[in-house]
């Protein structure tokens, strides 16, 4: 094996080893190591501290938003009122006021330094798209002024041919309307040149088909609130007051130093690494986990926390996360569209006060192998203004009927459509995370804890008597006061736990719109509630006296039919699969065999039926998000394939060259060298080279076929070739002297904070 690499040695050595400089070579690594540890060691505060005296918390929050307090004071009473009309109890936005509220938007922002607005909206991509106009208007004599009519409030065409349409609009017809969402407060986004006037929109086609994430997720809340009221009038709630969906989603995220960052092609191209050999110290000590802050880390934090409540954005939380370098932020929940177009704020503004602390924040879900991936807890439940939260079950749910429909409803239409929960979370990068033992599996269940699984038990024997109470938490020490013990404990690796009065949709990615998520919960929701709806209505007649019975049996069916779905254990087992695939539950394992569930028959139907997504709107978004998982691996691929090529391919070969010239000299003046590091370098640079081959291979041969053959392809040829060519980079890290090693390590991206 090594008898060639020590005749090549022989050559180099008469080529003049000395001639072989170090200068220059892996300093990208190492530059990024010394300008990090600098970067650590020198940071001094740069914001003013922020502090509730000298700001007081209700000076702060909302400063930049045009909320109802600001066009309370700025409306004539009858434009406000019929504005909060729409917010409130989603009635149609009489276009008339238009004018007015452009006008007073117009000069609050102005005051705020606005020289521009900006028509706000969520194309499918999963980004969020602005279209900036100036307030500037020529005034015909050569002067000008600032202008903002009705019209540019409620309506902007920006040209967006270049957004993902899955079909549904041909470039050449690529008009696209952006409309004026009202139940989304306008706000001015700041930048140290000037400000700028936000209005949140519905992007649509100019034929009316959605574009975006918001349009869908609007009419699923119409549709939940619809079919809410009708189970809310069974149990004599008449008043008619919206039923929202409420989100409170929690983000995970890394921060990196920027110095690596720029270091690192795949963390600035791809968002995850796709080269780094595992740390000696990974997460295995849990030290990490809710540890003290780092002082950059907690400085960055508070100035995140700043802008969001400037913003109105209701950050509450925020701790270490599981991995090193992993935090988590999160949000007090609020109605669901609210809910979403905040967190797509919220992924913008740590990425941007990230940059300005010198660092990277990074919301893929898997930017480190080996360690934990990030996901985005999303918390979910329906309330109104007058019933509160439906899914708080009280101290004895057993009794609470109108709680049980409302949860069985949940759980009913989780069992009916695990498939579309599972869809709505298929993405290629969130595919690293689900189901690899630090996330949930593919496979959906509910978590209902003691108490409500016993209640279900109950009913489904006949009926519910009696709650599982709650006890007094013991301690054992007397200093410590005594807590009221929850009657039921909470599970981790449930994908859709609940969580005390919400579920938790915990298989969402750390870097995806809540949107879709949201949009499939609200919608299959809907379905579930219209459901018991009819059945309760049929089985009542509208009288009260049979309500108790017709629940029951409601309740019982219910109970018994979807109860394969409810699991209380540990989702990470292997027990699990098994007996999982026993109860005939779903286990799509990869975005692959979860998307096609969009094309099934019944999902179309259920999205037609509550006028959540035609049956066209559907399938571009089965295109589109094949489109995207393809385009990801594609991208992934070439880009591993360069890095090999010119990065870690010629740093191992020079170590070689080293290992060589050092034995070719050592054996010139009569010296043995032993050649193990030398032949198994050579043995890996051959097996890298040998890897680099197949992934081009494996690109070069990309199937044009549909869509979903293309993907597939992905899954099975071009994703593992490039495993194989990180197994050899990466073991070759292990190797190679760390001066010549051209990018930044695991262990400083890591540690280094
Ligand atoms: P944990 O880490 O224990 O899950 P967190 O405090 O980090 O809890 O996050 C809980 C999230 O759940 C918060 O965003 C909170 O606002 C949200 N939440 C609480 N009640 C509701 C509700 N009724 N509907 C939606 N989200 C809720
Ligand atoms: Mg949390």
């Amino acid at each position: 094996m090594s008898t060639s690499t020590r005749t090549g040695a022989k050559t180099t050595s008469q080529g003049g080893a000395a001639g072989l400089s170090s200068q220059g070579i892996g300093f990208a690594g190492k530059s990024a190591r010394m300008a990090a540890v600098s970067a650590v060691t020198n940071y001094r505060p740069i914001s003013e501290p922020l502090n509730f005296i000298d700001t007081p918390a209700s000076m702060l929050f909302g400063s930049n938003v045009f909320n109802k307090q600001v066009m309370k004071t700025r409306l004539p009473k009858q434009v406000f009122k019929a504005l909060c009309k729409t917010i409130e109890s989603g009635e149609k936005l009489d276009p008339a006021i238009a004018d007015v509220v452009a006008s007073a938007m117009k000069d609050w922002a102005i005051e705020k330094g606005a020289t521009h607005y900006a028509h706000v909206f969520f194309p499918l991509t999963g980004a969020t798209a602005e279209k900036h106009d100036s307030f500037l208007a020529p005034d015909g004599d050569g002067g000008a002024i600032a202008e903002f009519t009705g019209k540019q409030l409620i309506q902007g065409e920006p040209d967006g041919s270049s957004f993902p349409t899955g079909g549904i609009r041909a470039t050449f017809e690529a008009r696209g309307y952006t409309i004026w969402d009202v139940t989304s407060p306008a706000y001015i986004l700041e930048n140290p040149n000037g400000t700028t006037l936000c209005i949140p929109t519905a992007f649509v086609s100019w034929t009316g088909e959605a574009l975006d994430k918001k349009t869908p997720l609007l009419r699923s809340m119409q549709a939940l609130n619809r079919q809410a009221q009708r189970v809310l009038k069974i149990f004599g709630a008449t008043d008619g007051a919206f039923v929202s969906s409420t989100a409170g989603p929690e983000q995970e995220y890394f921060l990196v130093d920027r110095n690596f960052y720029f270091a690192r092609p795949d963390l600035l191209t791809a968002g995850r690494t796709l080269f780094g050999a595992k740390p000696p110290k990974g997460q295995e000590f849990e030290d990490h986990y809710f540890g003290a802050i780092p002082e950059r880390v907690l400085a960055f934090m508070l100035e995140v926390e700043r802008e969001l409540f400037k913003l109105g954005i209701p950050v509450k939380t925020r701790h270490n996360e599981v991995a090193p370098a992993q935090y988590e932020i999160a949000p007090i929940f609020e109605s669901a569209n609210l809910a979403n177009d905040h967190q797509q704020l919220m992924m913008i503004t740590l990425k941007r006060v990230a940059e300005k602390y010198g660092m990277a924040c990074l919301t893929h879900e898997k930017p480190f192998a080996g360690i934990n991936g990030s996901g985005k807890h999303l918390n979910w439940s329906l309330g109104s203004s007058t019933q509160g939260n439906l899914l708080d079950p009280g101290d004895t749910p057993h009794d609470n009927a109108q709680f049980l429909v409302f949860c069985a409803a949940v759980i009913r239409a989780v069992y009916k459509f695990q498939g579309v929960l599972r869809a709505v979370v298929a993405t290629a990068s969130n595919d690293h995370r689900l189901g690899a033992n630090e996330a949930p599996p593919a496979i959906m269940s509910v978590f209902l804890g003691d108490q409500l699984t016993d209640v279900f038990e109950q009913i489904k024997k006949g009926g519910a008597n009696s709650s599982l109470k709650k006890s007094t938490l013991e301690v054992g020490v007397d200093v410590l006061p005594p807590l009221p013990k929850d009657a039921g404990d909470r599970n981790r690796t449930s994908p859709f736990a609940f969580t005390g009065n919400r579920f938790e949709f915990r298989a969402v990615g750390a870097n995806q719109s809540i949107a879709g998520p949201l949009v499939a919960m609200n919608t299959i929701v809907a379905e579930s509630l219209d459901y018991c709806a009819t059945k309760l209505e049929k089985a009542t007649g509208g009288e009260t006296a049979k309500l108790n019975a017709a629940v029951q049996s409601l309740l019982t069916e219910i109970a018994t039919e979807c109860s394969p779905v409810i699991f209380n254990g540990d989702g990470y087992s292997e027990a699990w699969h098994k007996e999982a695939e026993k109860r005939g539950l779903l286990n799509l394992k990869t975005s692959v065999d979860a998307l096609p569930v969009l094309k099934d028959k019944k999902v179309e139907e259920l999205f037609a039926k509550y006028n959540v997504l035609t049956p066209r709107e559907l399938e571009s978004r089965y295109e589109i998000y094949l489109e995207q998982y393809c385009k990801t691996v594609y991208s992934e691929a070439n880009l591993s394939l360069e890095m090999a090529k010119t990065m870690i391919f010629p740093a191992a070969i020079r170590y070689q060259n080293e290992l060589a010239s050092t034995c070719a000299n050592l054996k010139l003046v009569g010296y043995e060298f032993d050649t193990d590091t030398l032949d198994r370098i050579t043995e890996l640079v051959k097996s890298l080279q040998d890897s680099i081959s197949v992934l081009q291979m494996a690109i070069n041969k990309a199937p044009h076929d549909s869509a979903h053959v293309a993907a597939a392809y992905c899954a099975s040829d071009v994703l593992p070739s490039m495993t194989m060519v990180r197994k050899y980079a990466d073991e070759l890290e292990c190797w190679v002297a760390d001066d010549l090693w051209p990018l930044p390590t695991y262990q400083e991206m890591l540690f280094i904070k």
